[in-house]
């Protein structure tokens, strides 16, 4: 079902002019109420009457993660502290998190075009809904959770953890949808099995996955277990959270919400667009966001765009799937992790060399983080007590900076291979098979 096919099927033409329209409203705003922007476009000799259709778009700065970092905490908001009524941040961040901040209107936007992926994925008022992304301050919960309210579904917020208690409310409820990550959908499988629960004693019949990269894969190995047909749904905090892109019934590429998020693909060495087809960063423009908008985002996400006709009926672009980003950034069990991070909280422990590997695997479908990191010469012993003592401070520190727990190896000093040029500071095992 097509949740609005005033805005999902609009003519291209129609489509551009209330894109064009928007930026222009939107450059307004922000020149006028965030000091930020208003100080880069000034120094690019802009004003917000340059600014007249989409194409316009091109003369606008970026704005980067660093920039929300800056800006920290409500730097970059265009409302006053009083209209923001919501606020969230994004995993793993080191030093300041990335603090986004949403008006009445942002939260109702929010639910509209989760609406929108949800009705695209099948779900109806009838159906019983599973959010089985985590609530608090990541995006992932509250985010489809509103969404499922509004189209009208039934929400059960499940959110994670606790799975056998999970399943048996997937069997009582007859929950017939769930929201979460590929990974915990092969988790909820794998328990499934240990549970002895059969497949065909539960009603799932539709999955609204993503906050990771997934394949098809992966997809059709969940989609046998569970008994579902899974759908793909895409987001970032700073553009609005889990929404901004989903996936139709044709299933090769995810549709993107444009009237509200205006994408572009750029090559990111030289910031130039890149054509229809080919693989680059993804940059977003929020154009109708009133709480933090931000102007040509790069989401370091690379994919490809589409402007082909889709059998669906609806003309949004849409985006083919994350190839991979174009910083360091790993994400493990939902998490955002750069392996700078980890750098930096071991260049805070004089016994350490800042010589170390994340390790990174999959088992029983959850990931899995080893940090093996080289202990200076003068401070490597068989004092078990004093090697046990340095791996707790780490372990504290990284479990502070990171948010997630990680097995932690001290290693012989020169153990760690050493790469010429560039140096390699990650495996990562998990085969996105
Ligand atoms: P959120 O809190 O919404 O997960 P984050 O900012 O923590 O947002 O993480 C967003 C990042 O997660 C995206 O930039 C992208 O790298 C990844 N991501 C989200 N959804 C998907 C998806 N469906 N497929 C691949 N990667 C995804
Ligand atoms: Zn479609």
């Amino acid at each position: 079902m097509i949740w609005n096919s005033s805005k999902e099927c609009m003519s291209r033409e129609q489509m551009r002019e209330l894109q064009g329209k928007r930026l222009n409203k939107l450059v307004n705003l922000v020149y006028h109420n965030v000091p930020f922007y208003r100080e880069k476009l000034q120094a690019l000799d802009i004003s917000p009457d340059d600014i007249q259709t989409i194409d316009d778009i091109v003369k606008l700065p970026f704005t980067t993660k660093q920039d929300l970092r800056d800006n920290y905490p409500y730097g970059l908001m265009s409302a006053p502290k009083s209209d923001i009524v919501r606020v969230h941040a994004s995993s793993g961040t080191t030093g300041n998190p990335t603090i986004v901040g949403y008006t009445r209107r942002d939260l109702s936007i929010w639910s509209e075009v989760m609406s929108r992926s949800l009705a695209a994925f099948g779900v109806t008022r009838d159906d019983t809904f599973s959010v089985s992304y985590g609530y608090g301050l990541f995006t992932g919960g509250l985010g489809a959770h509103y969404g499922v309210e509004n189209l009208g579904a039934t929400v059960i917020p499940a959110s994670t953890g606790n799975t056998e208690k999970h399943i048996k409310l997937i069997r009582d409820l007859d929950i017939t949808g769930i929201a979460c990550t590929p990974s915990y959908a092969l988790y909820l499988a794998e328990t499934l099995d240990k549970m002895g629960v059969d497949k065909k004693d539960i009603k799932l019949r539709v999955g609204a996955f993503g906050a990771e990269p997934w394949t098809n894969n992966m997809r059709k190995e969940i989609e046998e277990r569970l008994g579902l047909k899974g759908y793909n749904l895409y987001g970032l905090s700073e553009i609005i959270g889990p929404g901004v892109s989903y996936e139709c019934q044709e299933q090769n590429g995810s549709h993107i919400s444009e009237d509200h998020f205006y994408p572009e693909i750029i090559d990111p060495d030289t910031l130039e667009p890149i054509a229809d087809g080919e693989t680059g960063e993804l940059v977003f423009t929020t154009l109708t966001k009133t709480g933090m908008p931000l102007i040509r985002y790069r989401t370091k996400d690379l994919c490809t765009l589409s402007h082909e006709t889709c059998s669906c009926g609806r003309t949004n672009v849409k985006m083919g799937p994350i190839m991979g980003r174009s910083d360091d950034m790993l994400i493990v069990r939902g998490i955002n992790v750069f392996p700078s991070q980890v750098e930096s909280v071991i260049l805070e422990i004089p016994e350490l060399e800042p010589q170390y590997m994340l390790v990174l695997d999959r088992k029983n479908n959850l990931d899995t983080l080893q940090i093996q990191v080289e202990v200076r010469k003068d401070y490597f012993s068989d004092d078990l007590g004093s090697m046990l003592q340095m791996k707790k401070v780490l372990g504290d520190r990284l479990k502070n900076v990171l948010s997630i727990s990680a097995d932690i190896r001290l290693m012989e000093p020169n153990s760690i291979p050493r790469s010429e040029g560039k140096s390699k500071h990650v495996i990562d095992n998990r085969i996105l098979k």
